[in-house]
C-alpha cells in the first residue's frame, strides 16, 4: 500500500463519486401526469372551436380523444376492479362523462375528464414524493468498495460481499461502504446521513465510520466491523420494506366503506333516474339529473380527505429522520397524553465508557488463558483462585477482570457490553473467545470464557438473596460507585463476585428540551422507566427535568407500568432503544425506536424510528402528526360539506350539469391540495416550533 494514496489528496475535479443525487420525482415523470396533461391540453383546443362555431366535425374528435387520454385509465383500472367484483369509483366518473356525452353534454364530459385526471395526477404525486423521501433516506450505501487484499492488492467488490475484518480503501469524495474504523488516513467525513449532523467530522485512526457517509477530501483504509446486513443503513432498509408490504387499517376501513356507498350510490342514481321517469317526466332530464347526482355524489374528495395528509406528513418526517412506519401510526401520534422513556441509549448517547475498574478478588487465569498482555505487566496467571486480598490497582488484576468481562459481554448488542468491549480493546487486551453465551434482557450476560463460567450485570439481581462477605463487598464497591452517578455492574467468576466496574453516560444534548417539549405537548411529564440503579437513574433524571423515576426495572415490569398507566385511560408514547425495551414498546399506545442506538428487535417492534437519535424530533412529529389530523378533520368537513350541498341542489333544484362537475372536481382537488401542504418545509418548521412550546 503506497502511503501516498492516504496522504490528504486534492479533491477530485469530477463530481464526487458514488454521491447520492437528490432524486425528486418530476410532476411530468408520472403516467397520470401526462396523460392529464394530454386531456387537458386536448379540452383547452377544442373548447375554443367549439365556442366560435367550427363544425363539429374539427372539435369532436379533439373532445373523443380528450375522453381517451384522460378516461383510458381509470376506466380500464376500474373494468380490471369490476371483473374481481369491486366497483371503483373511478369508474363511475368515467361512465358518468360517457352518459353526459350521450345527452350531448360533451363538453361538460370533457370538463368532467379533465379534472377527474389531474386530480388522479395529483394523488400520485403524493404518493411519489412520499416513495421519493423513504428511498432518499435509504439510496445510501454505495453498491460496490475497493477491498485491499493481504498482498496489498486492490479490487472492486460489492459491498453485500464485504465481512468483518476486510480492509475497504476509501477515496476522497466517495461513500463509505461499511460500518467500520478508520485504521489510517485522514478526512472529514459528511455524516448527516446518519447521525443528522450538518457539518463534516474530522476521522483519523481509530474512529467509527458509517457505510452511507459521505467521505471529503482525504483518504482512508477502513477495516469493516459490521456486515453489510448488519449496518445502521441496511437495518433501516429491511424495515421499511417490510412495513411497506403491509397495507394500513385506516385504508383498508376507507376502501370498504367506500365500496357500500359506492354500491348505495348506484342504486340511488337509478332511482332518481327511474322514479321521475314513471312519473312522467322526460327522459333526458332524468338522465341529466341522475348523471349529476352520481358525479356530485361521489366520494372522490372523502376519498382523498385521510390518505394525503398523513402520506405527506410521514414523508416530511421520514425526510426530517423520523421514519413512521404506516398512516395508522402517524395518525396515532398525535393522541399520545403520556410519555415513558427509556434511560440507557435513550435518554443517554447511549456510547457509555468504563470509568472505574475494580477487581474485589485475585482471578487466575485459566488453563488455556491468553496473556492479557500489557507493556510491562504480563498476566502471570499464579494467584491462586479466590483468593480475597483486593487486587492491584492499574495492575494485572484489573485487566484480568476486564478481560473476562469483555470476554463475556462480546456477542451483547447492550450499550453497557459495548463499553465494556471499547475499554478493554483501549487497554490492548486481547478478548477471550466466550461459549454458551446467554443474556437476560434487563440483568446482564453470562458465558463461559476461558474455561470459567463468568457473568456480568446488575449488581441488584445478580447478587439478589446473598449475604456471603464476597457479595456484601461487592455491594457495597457497587453503591460506591452508584453514589458517584455511575452505573455499576458486577462480574462474577465461577460464582463468586470478583469485581464491579463503574460506567458513565452521557445526557444527549437534546434531552432536557425534549423532555420539557413533551410535557408541554401531552400536559403531562414523561416518567423515566429503567433497569438501571435508582441512584443512578434519579440524577441522571434530575439533569433532563424528570420527576417521576422507576429504576431496577425488568423488561416485562416496564412493559406492566406503561400499561397500568394505558388502564388508567392514557394514551402513552414509549420511547426506547434496547431489547428490554421491547415489550414495552409493544405494550405502548405508539411504540418509538432509537435507530442508531436501537437493537433489531426495538427496530422491528416499534411504530416510528428515530434515524439518527436525534431526540428533538420526537416532539416535533407528534406536533406534525396533529397537524395532519387537523387537516383530515378540515378536509372531511369541505368534503361532506360539498357532496351534501350539491346533492340537494341537484335533488330539490335543478343543478347544472357543468356546476356540478366542477363544484365536485373542484372540492376534490382542493381537499387533495391540503393534504399536500404537509409535504412543504414550513410544515415541519411549524412543527417543531409546536413541539418546542
Ligand atoms: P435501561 O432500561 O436504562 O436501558 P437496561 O434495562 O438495558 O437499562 O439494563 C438494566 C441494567 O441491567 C443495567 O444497568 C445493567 O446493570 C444490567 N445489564 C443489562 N444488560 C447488561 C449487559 N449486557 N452487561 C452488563 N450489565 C447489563
Ligand atoms: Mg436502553
Amino acid at each position: 500500500m503506497p502511503s501516498t494514496l492516504l496522504e490528504r489528496s486534492a479533491p477530485a475535479a469530477t463530481p464526487p463519486r458514488g454521491a447520492a443525487p437528490r432524486r425528486r420525482t418530476r410532476v411530468l415523470a408520472l403516467p397520470e401526469a401526462r396523460w392529464a396533461a394530454a386531456a387537458a391540453l386536448l379540452f383547452l383546443a377544442a373548447l375554443p372551436l367549439q365556442l366560435t362555431g367550427a363544425p363539429a366535425w374539427a372539435w369532436g374528435p379533439l373532445y373523443a380523444l380528450a375522453y381517451a387520454a384522460g378516461g383510458w385509465e381509470p376506466a380500464w383500472a376500474g373494468l380490471k376492479a369490476l371483473r374481481e367484483r369491486t366497483l371503483d369509483v373511478d369508474l363511475l366518473m368515467v361512465v358518468a362523462a360517457l352518459g353526459a356525452a350521450a345527452v350531448g353534454q360533451v363538453t361538460d364530459g370533457a370538463l368532467l375528464i379533465v379534472v377527474f385526471a389531474t386530480s388522479g395526477a395529483l394523488e400520485a404525486l403524493a404518493t411519489a414524493r412520499t416513495a421519493d423521501s423513504v428511498r432518499g433516506l435509504l439510496d445510501l450505501a454505495p453498491a460496490t468498495a475497493s477491498r485491499l487484499r493481504d498482498d496489498g492488492g486492490e479490487e472492486t467488490v460489492a459491498t453485500a460481499d464485504l465481512v468483518v475484518g476486510d480492509t475497504v480503501l476509501v477515496r476522497p469524495g466517495e461513500r463509505i461502504g461499511a460500518d467500520g474504523r478508520v485504521l489510517d488516513g485522514a478526512s472529514e467525513v459528511d455524516q448527516a446521513t446518519v447521525t443528522g449532523e450538518p457539518l463534516p467530522v474530522a476521522k483519523e485512526a481509530g474512529d467509527e465510520v458509517f457505510a452511507g457517509t459521505l467521505n471529503g477530501t482525504g483518504a482512508l483504509r477502513v477495516t469493516v466491523e459490521r456486515d453489510a446486513s448488519d449496518s445502521v443503513i441496511a437495518r433501516i432498509v429491511a424495515m421499511v420494506e417490510e412495513a411497506s408490504a403491509t397495507k394500513a387499517p385506516t385504508q383498508l376501513f376507507v376502501e370498504k366503506v367506500e365500496q357500500r356507498y359506492s354500491l348505495g350510490m348506484v342504486a340511488a342514481t337509478l332511482a332518481v333516474f327511474a322514479v321521475p321517469l314513471a312519473l312522467g317526466a322526460a327522459v333526458t332530464g332524468s338522465l341529466l339529473r341522475a348523471m349529476t347526482f352520481m358525479i356530485v355524489a361521489s366520494p372522490c374528495a372523502v376519498v382523498l380527505a385521510t390518505m394525503p395528509p398523513l402520506l405527506s406528513a410521514i414523508a416530511n418526517a421520514g425526510r426530517h429522520g423520523v421514519l413512521v412506519k404506516s398512516a395508522v401510526v402517524m395518525e396515532r401520534l398525535g393522541q399520545v397524553d403520556a410519555v415513558a422513556l427509556d434511560k440507557t441509549g435513550t435518554l443517554t448517547e447511549g456510547t457509555p465508557r468504563v470509568t472505574d475498574v475494580r477487581p474485589l478478588t485475585r482471578v487466575a487465569a485459566g488453563a488455556a488463558a491468553t496473556g492479557t498482555a500489557v507493556a510491562g505487566t504480563p498476566a502471570t496467571g499464579t494467584a491462586a483462585p479466590g483468593t480475597t486480598a483486593a487486587g492491584t490497582p492499574g495492575g494485572p488484576d484489573e485487566d484480568r477482570l476486564l478481560a473476562l468481562a469483555a470476554g463475556a459481554e462480546h456477542p451483547s448488542e447492550h450499550p453497557l457490553a459495548r463499553a465494556v468491549v471499547d475499554a478493554a480493546r483501549t487497554r490492548g487486551l486481547d478478548l477471550p473467545a466466550a461459549c454458551d453465551f446467554t443474556s437476560a434482557p434487563g440483568t446482564g450476560v453470562a458465558a463461559v470464557v476461558d474455561g470459567r463460567r463468568v457473568a456480568v450485570g446488575a449488581p441488584a439481581r445478580l447478587l439478589r438473596g446473598r449475604t456471603d462477605a464476597a457479595a456484601a463487598r461487592a455491594l457495597a464497591a457497587a453503591a460506591d460507585l452508584e453514589d458517584g452517578g455511575r452505573t455499576a455492574v458486577v462480574v462474577e467468576v465461577d460464582g463468586v463476585p470478583a469485581g464491579v466496574l463503574g460506567i458513565a453516560d452521557r445526557l444527549r444534548p437534546d434531552a432536557a428540551a425534549t423532555v420539557a417539549s413533551l410535557t408541554a405537548l401531552t400536559g403531562s411529564a414523561p416518567v423515566l422507566l429503567t433497569g438501571d440503579n435508582a441512584r443512578a437513574a434519579a440524577r441522571l433524571a434530575a439533569e433532563a427535568g424528570i420527576a417521576d423515576v422507576r429504576a431496577g426495572l425488568l423488561p416485562q415490569e416496564k412493559a406492566a407500568a406503561v400499561r397500568e398507566q394505558e388502564r388508567a385511560g392514557r394514551r402513552v408514547l414509549v420511547l426506547g432503544d434496547g431489547v428490554n425495551d421491547a415489550p414495552a414498546l409493544a405494550a405502548a399506545h405508539t411504540g418509538v425506536a432509537m435507530g442508531r442506538a436501537g437493537s433489531d428487535l426495538a427496530l422491528e417492534t416499534a411504530d416510528a424510528v428515530v434515524v439518527r437519535d436525534e431526540l428533538a424530533t420526537v416532539p416535533a412529529v407528534v406536533a406534525l402528526s396533529r397537524a395532519a389530523r387537523r387537516l383530515v378533520v378540515q378536509n372531511l368537513v369541505v368534503a361532506s360539506l360539498f357532496i351534501s350541498g350539491l346533492v340537494v341542489w341537484d335533488l330539490a333544484g335543478t343543478l347544472p350539469l357543468p356546476l356540478g362537475v366542477l363544484g365536485h372536481e373542484g372540492s376534490t382537488v382542493l381537499v387533495g391540495l391540503n393534504g399536500l401542504r404537509l409535504l412543504r418545509e414550513s410544515a415541519w418548521e411549524r412543527a417543531r416550533a409546536e413541539g418546542r412550546r
